[in-house]
């Protein structure tokens, strides 16, 4: 298979606009003709659905919340970037450009990252015209703070709830459609498989979460914003919900799964607090504007730390990285996290966290400022840690929270499938090894209401779409194959509950494919992984049926795919012997403990094509038949070239 990013060619400011014009346009009247799924309703999924609906398409948006304003996007607490200098602090179209392809460790598509930064201020423009309360200053204008990885302020917020504000303004854009009838929404739907008929994907074959029933959906092109595959790790800062089994499943189907093993590691979480835990709770990055993060200087040094002077408190990121100090990306802002902590400095009970702390903010700028500027946040953590963040210092600590990997997907962000997109967290995206803060929503958004809409409408009018129904063999079987899963899962009454496995496989993946990794710690991932899924299809304890609302079951599903991705997470990380980013392989470091690149051998994506599963040889006669069956995937490379940012050792200090 030959990879074609279909990037144009030429000067890079100008490829959108030129790539624009040469589209192919369908007929307004025409479009209406034309049927098109949108998986997801989330930031990404919503807003093209909206968008798409007010172009005049026939859409069908599915989400399995009971409403699209419960997407995990809501979430998102810090903000939203775009390069719109209004406090000509430097800030320009080129530096948002520069900035994300070296804070992605020279790991992404510079053509991409260069039209995600040129329609970064359109959004903004979009949402305020929406209504979205952005935060102001005194005088009116829109007010910005900085994130990681910046020197400039940037960020767009609205307090600490800006996703769910974007959320809000997509949300009433879609519900607008839906009014004019241009829009359906499934809600409590989920998309259990991808159906491609003539190599072309033209539908999805669903359950109704509150019914049951199994149904088919025909479209004339289907497009994935179903967000991101955290929840892997069981902890992390996603939504419960947010699962992989629609990239999953479409990857089955012949769509490439590229970078499964960049992952993002979160520097600002609040610390695990037992066994029980399953959720972890991010705090925002944006508290390390003001926020100063230490760690006592001696190990073991458990006084609380209101006793231990200024002279033994060692600000650990202001010393090592002097120009941006506690600002420092995520992945490097982690890992020194987790170092100082495996030197046996870390505070808490549990020893794994590190000071973030507002003294010195409240005393310069007064308690009231702080309040305006994070009072959600502080009072989430006081409500979960029974601490008052505005008398003694949080406790934070690194946690999974993004990944940067996805769907592989061309410049017109389609798949390898013809006629399936992929938008937002879903697709393998801009961030290349390592995402910026507040990066993430800007993507989802130019995603969903500046790109697709303009390069789906060209694969629709360059493409011969025969007619199909939901008659077709391939709907049946896929429709049979479904059914059969959760016949099967119901069918094993086993000991463990989707849970106990989930719990097992999660830490799996945080210790040997988490914040750092080793070549030895993946090979014993990948035989322990494969262990368990055998496990887990023998001794699964799925209760109750199929024809009602069955949580157990949905999880069920999702966790079979979580494992399987697992496998391939680690498939990848094994294969790519540099450290890049979030993908930190410990052989590979400079004497300082950064990450060490090769781009000589590892400048390029990585994308997996599935061939199947097979059974691993020597290990028939000692394992149960499914647990010798492991994933064969197929590793094509897409190289990258840097022509206008020289990859270098990148560098906070
Ligand atoms: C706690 C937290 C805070 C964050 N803060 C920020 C921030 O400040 N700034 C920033 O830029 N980024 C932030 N992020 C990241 C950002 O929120 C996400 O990357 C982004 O919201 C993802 O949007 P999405 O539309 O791609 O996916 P989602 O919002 O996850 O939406 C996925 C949609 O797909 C649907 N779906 C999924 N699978 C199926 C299926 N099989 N069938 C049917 N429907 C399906 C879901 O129902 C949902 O509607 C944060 C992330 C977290 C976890």
């Amino acid at each position: 298979m030959k990879l074609d990013a279909r990037v144009p060619s030429g000067a890079i400011e100008k490829l959108w606009d030129q790539a624009r014009f040469e589209m192919k346009l369908v007929n307004p009247a025409n479009k209406r003709k034309y049927t098109i799924l949108v998986v997801g309703s989330g930031l990404a999924g919503a807003s093209a659905a909206a968008t798409l609906g007010e172009l005049g398409y026939n859409v069908k948006c599915f989400c399995f919340q009971d409403s699209p304003r419960r997407a995990h996007s809501i979430a998102a607490q810090g903000g939203i970037n775009a390069a719109k200098n209004y406090h000509s602090d430097g800030d320009s179209v080129f530096r948002l450009f520069y900035d994300t392809v070296k804070g992605g460790d020279f790991r992404s598509r510079e053509a991409n990252v260069y039209r995600l930064a040129q329609n970064s201020v359109n959004i903004i423009d979009q949402c305020v015209a929406q209504g979205v309360p952005f935060a102001r200053e005194y005088g009116g204008t829109l007010a910005n703070r900085s994130f990681g990885g910046a020197q400039v302020s940037r960020t767009f917020y609205a307090r600490g709830q800006t996703g769910q504000q974007l959320l809000l303004g997509a949300y009433q854009a879609l519900e607008w459609q839906v009014h004019e009838g241009r829009v359906k929404m499934f809600p409590r739907t989920e998309m259990l498989d991808l159906v491609v008929i003539d190599g072309q994907a033209r539908g999805i074959v669903t359950r109704n979460l509150v019914t049951g029933q199994i149904e088919s959906h025909v479209g004339d092109a289907v497009v994935l914003g179903t967000g991101g595959y955290g929840n892997v790790y069981y902890l992390s800062t996603n939504a419960k919900g947010s699962n992989c089994t629609a990239i999953w499943r479409a990857h089955k189907r012949g769509a490439l799964f590229a970078n499964p093993c960049f992952t993002q590691i979160h520097p600002t979480c609040i610390p695990v607090s037992g066994d029980y835990q399953s959720k972890l709770t991010l705090m925002s990055e944006s508290l390390r504007n003001d926020g100063r993060i230490w760690v006592p200087m001696k190990a073991g040094d458990k006084r609380a730390p209101q006793q231990i002077p200024e002279a033994e408190r060692d600000y650990y990121l202001e010393r090592r990285y002097p120009s941006f100090g506690n600002l420092v990306p995520r992945d490097v802002a982690s890992r020194n996290a987790k170092a100082v902590c495996d030197e046996g400095r870390g505070v808490g009970e549990t020893g794994l966290g590190v000071y973030l702390d507002f003294s010195d903010a409240i005393q310069r700028l007064g308690v009231e400022v702080i309040r305006e500027r994070y009072g959600n946040l502080f009072e989430m953590y006081q409500r979960i840690t029974g601490e008052d963040p505005y008398q003694v210092p949080m406790r934070i600590y690194p946690a999974i929270h993004y990944t940067m990997g996805g769907l592989w997907v061309d410049y017109y962000l389609m798949s390898t499938i013809p006629g399936l997109f992929a938008i937002g967290e879903a697709n393998f995206s801009d961030h290349g090894a390592n995402r910026l803060g507040a990066s993430a929503l800007m993507q989802g958004l130019s995603d969903g209401y500046f790109i697709l809409p303009y390069t789906l409408g060209d694969y629709i009018a360059k493409t011969k779409l025969g007619k199909v129904d939901a008659g077709a063999a391939e709907f049946q079987s896929a429709e049979s194959g479904v059914a059969e899963l959760t016949k099967k899962l119901l069918g094993i009454r086993g000991k463990h509950t989707v849970d106990w496995f989930h719990r097992q496989l999660g830490k799996l993946v945080w210790d040997y494919c988490g914040m750092s990794r080793t070549g030895a710690g993946l090979d014993k991932a990948l035989c322990e992984i494969r262990e368990l899924r055998g496990q887990y299809w023998r001794d699964v304890k799925v209760p109750g049926s199929a024809d009602d609302l069955n949580q157990s079951l949905e999880k069920a599903g999702r966790v079979a795919d979580f494992f399987e991705l697992a496998e391939l997470m680690c498939l990848d990380a094994r294969q790519r012997e540099e450290s890049c980013g979030g993908h930190f392989r410990e052989e590979f470091q400079t004497p300082d403990g950064e990450a060490q690149r090769d781009d000589e051998e590892c400048s390029y994506v990585a994308a997996w094509e599935y061939k199947g599963a097979e059974h691993a040889p020597g290990l028939e006669e000692v394992l149960h038949l499914d647990e010798v069956l492991h994933l064969d995937e197929v590793l094509h490379k897409e190289p990258l070239t840097f022509e206008y940012v020289h990859p270098s050792q990148r560098s906070y200090k």
